[in-house]
């Protein structure tokens, strides 16, 4: 069932549609609020952790009925598991707040391929680090592995350091299950700028997938999505796209306007030994992370992994993991229809991610695990972008030309390398910069079409004047 959340429309405001409640769409939403009357429309439904307790995964997991990672949306609808042409396993977050309700909490500043565009984003971090609190309190009760990790990353000179947490550490009771979505309301997520934006009025509409944008005369007149069974046409004076990596180069190529195959995704993979009583799954996960060229290396418990991977078929607390993130190569596709994604390794993301595990097989060697027992996890990703990149030439207007002059994107989409980092507190300082840039360009023309009206009314009562005097 549809539902329409917020308290009803504003008459009078000229109207905004943002396609998407994750990241981008929260942000601009809250932004573009106020200026305009704001409908969020978003596929999915109101965001719900994953209820299974761990032995409960456990007893599926040996009936043997979670044979294949997409059958996870059955019990978690607000996870969606793709695959790619590859059999890379791609996860994304189908509810609101999108993929940040599934995020590890990670919050760091990674906008150097953007500085390096001439865009500076200082104004909107400064913000940010007012309105989502991060800290690194979650150091004091790191597990004795964990500290003995830490230590093993320092003696082998790669300058670890504890992970910035969009959590709140008076309510985290540290359960580890940050990326099944935080039951005790502890981790920052998106859903916290959908209700400011609701707050001041905007209407949020669940259940509401968007399939084009509708372009009349060279501007975008409104968006049509299906509701059920219904296709509904949404007018707007402007829209934005923000339905992720994934989603927003779909509904773009679905409305005649094509994007660049420069998908990225950020591949993980987990490197990880017997470790019995690791605790791993009961630690905020990524408590530290070392950052190299080309990829990062964290502690993770592995959900994924450990529900769907045979040989991962281990108690929980029997396995200790480190994980691999990797920037891989721009290089990959998001089809108009369907949801088999085209993306590949390339021959330089594999030798990259070679020297990355190599790295993790030696720490872990240096813990003191015997190399013969080291396993891997299953070849994951959840950072999709890249598929309209921004130039040099949007800067300012970031604002890739081939869109009508109406019509924005707020997301992932518009990164332009892969960052095989963090990418959401990036992602929300973009957004913000794209809403108040729409905005602003929204006021100058109103004022325009002011002046113009003022211009013609003084022409009409001018010539008014003169038809009289001729008379
Ligand atoms: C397991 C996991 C852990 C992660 N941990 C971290 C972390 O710790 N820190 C970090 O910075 N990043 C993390 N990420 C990545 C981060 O969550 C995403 O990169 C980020 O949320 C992307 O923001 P976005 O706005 O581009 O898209 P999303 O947040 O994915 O939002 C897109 C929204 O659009 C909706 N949508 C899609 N198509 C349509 C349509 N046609 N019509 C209407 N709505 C649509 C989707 O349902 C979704 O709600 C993690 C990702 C995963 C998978
Ligand atoms: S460890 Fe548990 S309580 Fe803490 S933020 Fe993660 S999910 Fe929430």
């Amino acid at each position: 069932m549809t539902e329409l959340q917020g308290k009803g429309p504003r008459p009078g405001r000229p109207r905004a549609i943002v396609v998407g409640s994750g990241a981008g769409g929260a942000a601009a939403a809250r932004e573009l609020q106020g200026t305009y009357q704001v409908t969020i429309l978003e596929a999915g439904r109101e965001f719900r952790p994953l209820g299974l307790s761990l032995r409960w995964m456990e007893r599926l997991r040996k009936w043997r009925l979670l044979f294949d990672e997409r059958v996870i949306s059955l019990v978690f609808p607000a996870m969606r598991v793709r695959r790619s042409s590859e059999g890379l396993v791609h996860v994304n977050g189908a509810a609101t707040g999108g993929t940040t309700t599934l995020s590890a909490g990670n919050a760091l500043r990674m906008d150097e391929s953007l500085r390096a565009l001439g865009i500076d984003l200082d104004r909107e971090f400064e913000e940010l680090a007012w309105e989502v609190p991060v800290s690194v309190a979650h150091r004091r009760s790191w597990s004795t592995e964990t500290r003995r990790l830490f230590r093993v990353c320092e003696e082998a000179g790669l300058a670890p350091r504890p992970t910035p947490k969009m959590i709140d550490f008076d309510l985290c009771r540290r359960c580890g299950r940050c990326v099944l979505g935080c039951p005790h309301g502890a981790k920052w997520d998106s859903r916290r700028f959908l209700e400011d934006a609701q707050g001041r009025g905007a209407q949020l509409v669940t259940g509401c997938s968007v399939r084009k944008v509708v372009i009349r005369g060279g501007r975008a007149a409104g968006v049509r999505a299906r509701i059920g069974m219904r296709s509904v046409f949404f007018p707007a004076d402007l829209v934005v796209l923000s339905a992720g990596g994934l989603g927003t180069p779909a509904i773009l190529e679905r409305s005649g306007i094509r994007c660049e195959p420069r998908l990225f995704v950020d591949p993980v993979l987990c490197v990880a030994a017997p470790w019995p009583g690791s605790r791993q799954h009961h630690e905020v996960p990524m408590p530290f992370v070392v950052q190299r060229p080309g990829y990062i290396i964290s502690p993770y418990f592995d959900y994924l992994s450990f529900l769907f991977n045979r040989r991962w078929r281990r108690p929980a607390d029997g396995v200790l993991a480190l994980m691999i993130k990797l920037a891989d190569s721009e290089c990959g596709r998001v089809p108009a229809r369907g949801s088999r994604l085209d993306k590949r390794l390339t021959a330089e993301d594999r030798r990259r991610l070679a020297e990355a595990e190599a790295l993790c097989r030696d720490l872990l060697a240096r813990l003191g695990v015997d190399p013969a027992d080291i396993f891997l996890g299953t070849l994951n990703a959840g950072h999709p972008g890249g598929m309209l990149p921004l130039t040099a030439a949007d800067a300012t207007t970031l604002h890739p030309a081939r869109l009508p002059a109406n019509l924005y994107v707020a997301d992932a989409t518009l990164l332009p390398r892969s960052l095989g980092n963090p990418p959401i507190l990036t992602i929300l300082a973009l957004a913000k910069r794209v809403a108040r840039v729409a905005r602003a360009d929204a006021e100058k023309r109103s004022h325009v079409a002011k002046e113009l009206r003022f211009d013609g009314e003084a022409a009409i009562r001018h010539s008014g004047t003169w038809r009289k005097r001729a008379s």
